[in-house]
């Protein structure tokens, strides 16, 4: 198993690492700081170097339960030491955008009472579905403006490891069905943004909401009954 560096310091750029497997699939590490898209946040790209070589990561992802790093180029051989490092720029951008989605999700369900049915993202851009009855222009810049407002009282972010059991009695978690995590998952991964919103997750996340910075909304949409989409943006990315 790869030990997961990002899933306890979103922070570390870069590690050092023994290659565990080389094939077709991409390349496997004993330990790595590369995340494995998931949760619509997409997987890490940046660089693998050794000795005299380099090969350029440009996907990470994980297939039947194994963390692989895509490659271009030749992988370094079985057993090498490499050094692994993240495209920084890009996954800070990622970090960003994740934690103000959350945020989002948190604002709508605290002020509206409205569950969140989808969303994904991409770099400093990314949508939110809602089981609202309707999501006007006006309710839009309603919720930017709250949303700005939390993210400037620049709140803690916390990761904790919350035992199952515990997890499920959890009244913020249960909103965000966290039953439906598989059984044998536990402890559960949960990201706390203090005082906003609350939720099992295995993505990367800033340390505070004033790192997210400014956001904005660029678009508020029907996709049908009950079924609402918000499109946001960072301000600065
Ligand atoms: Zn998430």
């Amino acid at each position: 198993m790869t030990e997961e560096l990002f899933s306890t310091d979103a922070y570390a750029r870069t590690c050092e690492a023994t290659v565990t497997d080389a094939g077709a699939d991409g390349v496997v590490l004993d330990r790595t700081v590369f995340y494995a898209r998931s949760g619509g946040q997409p997987g890490d790209t940046g660089w693998l170097t050794w000795g005299s070589g380099t090969a350029r990561v440009t996907d990470t992802f994980k297939k039947d339960g194994t963390l692989r790093h895509a490659i271009e180029g030749d992988p370094p051989p079985l057993g090498t030491r490499v050094t692994a490092e993240i495209d920084w720029d890009r996954r800070h951008t990622y970090m960003r955008t994740h934690t103000a989605l959350h945020a989002l999700s948190g604002i709508v369900w605290r002020h509206y009472g409205a569950k969140v049915t989808g969303g994904s993202m991409d770099l400093g851009v990314a949508r939110m579905d809602f089981e609202l009855p309707s999501m006007s222009a006006e309710f839009g810049r309603a919720v930017e403006e709250k949303l700005n407002e939390a993210l400037g009282q620049d709140r803690p972010v916390y990761v904790s490891f919350v035992p199952r059991a515990e997890a499920l009695a959890d009244p913020d978690l249960i909103r965000t069905k966290v039953n439906l995590i598989p059984e044998h998952v536990d402890p559960i991964r949960v990201i706390d943004i203090e005082g906003v919103d609350k939720q099992a997750d295995g993505g990367t996340h800033v340390r505070s909401t004033a790192e997210v910075g400014r956001i904005r909304v660029v678009k508020t949409e029907s996709k049908g009954k009950d079924f609402k989409r918000m499109r946001i943006e960072l301000v600065d990315r």
